[in-house]
């Protein structure tokens, strides 16, 4: 055989061998959610519980009929959209859940006046969907579509937008069904006082039924990727704030050992003229590729700092192109998810006003641990956020204009493990506290209730307008056992 022609079927051996290996990296699904015959678990399944009935609504009036039932048979509700939340938000002992999921319509989207009129167990993909077809997109969302309405209305979900302020200030009408088992629709300017405990009220209030946004343009931007040490972000931050052509932004900053907390790189959203009417959504791609390079970061030490490498040529790659606002807010998932049993994912996230960033970047660099190859808890990932100061919500977490810090972490499921990820998530706590920031409480329940009221000085009110609205707690979930029933005390 000639030289050149076994080095061919060299070549093309690798490539096979390549494929088939690419082939094999499972892109796994959690799996979680809601029993009638095992237990009840949400995205992160660390609270399993047995609950007496599930009911899927289709149809309005089906949750007047719950809630009576409810009433009549002193039994909680719990209300459960995509139940990506993580601590117990959905589901509550031997309670009734309303799963959501089924009740789904965008209703009308109004080109003239810029809203959309949605079911609130629509999830954002479906918003998404309708809205640009006819070259509009949502002013605040997660950074992905995964989530339903209701379930990111109630927990006032924040993600890329520099500009809108609080997803709870995009709600200009919506409807609930009460503790009564009444239908109120209530208006921003007209009944803020009772918005402000529903919208972020994790399902304390009533159910969202449906709701009108305010939208906007499906704005076309160029992404601009800027690498920088840790020091020159607030001032980056504050320069964008100050130039109207940036419409979105978010950053990473590293955990890898060999740079931890000390580099970072921006991705800042330039508006052009053009509005998209016409591309399809984007879907998942490279889930594989973008899984591959996780895993690798997973493993820590040396192969972390490698996993930064490759992000840092990934940011380069997507330096000067255009995407859409509706694909910038849809950022893929898939790769994210993680089913190694006896471990398990969380997310937590920590706010701190802009002014205090470089402050607690420098005592977080004392706090963590730089390399946690060889620990339990292991910091996998940071994204920064910025998150406008809200005024629309009782228990706000952006009391001023925040930098928002979404950490990934991962640690075993045994008690003790979990006893090492509390200790570590309640010491970040104090620090950032200490710089007069608060945390996100969608998340599994590390906190103690102390550092739950220092973060939340209105949950006082919030407990007080609760027993006003549902004095005997039919509306009940984990985080009002966990957090708000400890408000006064
Ligand atoms: C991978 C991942 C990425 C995330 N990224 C972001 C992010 O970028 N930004 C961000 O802000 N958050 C983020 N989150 C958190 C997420 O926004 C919240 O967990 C959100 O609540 C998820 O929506 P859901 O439909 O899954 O709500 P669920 O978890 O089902 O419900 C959350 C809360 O809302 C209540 N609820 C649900 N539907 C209704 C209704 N119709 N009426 C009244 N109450 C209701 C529930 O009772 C519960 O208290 C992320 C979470 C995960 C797991």
């Amino acid at each position: 055989m000639k030289r050149s022609t076994k080095t061919g079927l060299l070549v093309g051996l690798v490539g096979v061998m390549t494929g088939v290996v690419w082939w094999q990296i499972p892109i796994e699904k959690r799996t979680y959610g809601l029993s009638q015959t095992a237990m009840t678990t949400d995205y992160t399944g660390l609270m399993p519980e047995k609950v007496a009935q599930i009911n899927e609504v289709k149809k309005r009036e089906e949750l007047v009929a719950i809630v009576k039932e409810a009433q009549k048979a002193k039994r909680t509700i719990s209300i459960a959209g995509l139940q990506h939340s993580q601590g117990g938000h959905t589901y509550y002992k031997d309670g009734i859940v309303i799963d959501m999921r089924a009740f789904n319509r965008v209703l009308s989207v109004n080109e003239q006046q810029k809203t959309v009129k949605v079911e609130a167990g629509a999830s954002w993909m479906d918003v998404q969907e309708a809205l640009a077809k006819k070259g509009l997109a949502l002013r605040v969302t997660q950074s992905q579509s995964i989530f339903t309405i209701g379930g990111s209305l109630s927990v006032n979900a924040h993600g890329r937008d520099i500009r809108y302020g609080s997803m709870a200030s995009t709600v200009r009408e919506l409807t609930i069904v009460n503790a009564q088992g009444e239908f109120e629709t209530l208006k921003r300017g007209r009944d803020d006082e009772r918005l402000q405990y529903i919208l972020g009220g994790y399902g304390l209030f009533g159910v969202i039924v449906d709701v009108t946004l305010d939208v906007t343009d499906n704005t076309v931007y160029t992404m601009h990727t800027t690498e920088m040490k840790m020091a020159d972000y607030a001032p980056h931050m504050r320069s964008i704030l100050k130039d109207d052509r940036i419409a979105m932004h978010y950053a990473r900053i590293s955990v890898a050992p060999n740079s931890f907390l000390e580099d970072v790189y921006t991705i800042d959203y330039e508006k052009m003229e053009a509005i998209d009417h016409t591309s399809p959504l984007k879907g998942e791609s490279s889930e594989r590729l973008s899984k591959l390079g996780l895993d690798l970061g997973r493993q820590g030490g040396a192969l972390e700092n490698g996993f930064w490498q490759l992000q840092r040529g990934y940011m380069k790659l997507i330096d000067d192109k255009e995407i859409n606002r509706n694909d910038a807010m849809r950022s893929e998932s898939t790769f994210m998810e993680y089913t190694k049993p006896g471990r398990v994912e969380v997310l937590q996230e920590f706010f701190v006003p802009l002014d205090e960033f470089e402050a607690y970047v420098n005592e977080l660099q004392q706090v963590l641990p730089h390399d946690d190859k060889k620990n339990d808890v292991k910091v996998h990932n940071i994204t920064l956020r910025y998150v406008a100061k809200d005024d629309a919500t009782a228990l706000n977490y952006a009391t001023d204009d925040m930098m928002g810090f979404v950490v990934l972490l991962q640690h075993g499921t045994s008690e003790q493990s979990i006893e090492e990820a509390k200790t570590l998530i309640r010491q970040w706590t104090d620090v950032t506290l200490k710089h007069e920031g608060t945390y996100y409480l969608p998340y599994y329940p590390y906190q103690t209730t102390d550092q739950f009221k220092k973060a939340y000085p209105n949950a006082a009110s919030v407990y007080d307008e609760k027993q006003q609205q549902d004095p005997d707690i039919i509306f009940r979930n984990y985080f009002y056992d966990n957090y708000v029933k400890h408000a006064n005390d």
